[in-house]
């Protein structure tokens, strides 16, 4: 980070704070998101703390990115009908407040997503 000061995100990776966790694996962990904006509502987030965004992640790990997507793929599968959106949020202008690179799966179950 480049504050030097550690994400919530990393906390959660770390054990520190709890989480809903849904999916861990060796590089990705992936959680429901605190404040649901969807029937279902999941951050997927690289374990690394190297990158703040998804420019970052492509930049320094493309296929670091191409997990991340095939995971929320996978979860989407799992936890929605299979469709999804996929937000990364890229500066506070845009309404990122975790600079720790994460990615939002948007979904439902019953292919109920609000149009947006
Ligand atoms: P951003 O606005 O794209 O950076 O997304 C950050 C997201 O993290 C928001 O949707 C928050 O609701 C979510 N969030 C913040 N703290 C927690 C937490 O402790 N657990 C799960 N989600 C969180």
């Amino acid at each position: 980070m480049e504050t030097g000061e550690r994400s919530i995100f990393s906390r959660i990776i770390a054990g520190e704070i709890p989480a809903d966790v849904v999916y861990d694996s060796e590089r990705i962990i992936a959680f429901r998101d605190i404040a649901p904006k969807a029937p279902v509502h999941l951050l997927v987030v690289p374990k690394t703390e190297q990158y703040r965004d998804v420019v970052e992640l492509a930049a320094g790990d493309p296929a670091l990115l191409a997990e991340l997507v095939a995971t929320a793929q996978k979860l989407a599968d799992e936890h929605a009908d299979g469709d999804f959106r996929l937000i990364f949020n890229t500066g506070a202008g845009a309404g990122q407040t975790v600079f720790h690179v994460h990615a939002h799966i948007l979904g439902s179950p019953d292919g109920g997503l609000e149009e947006g």
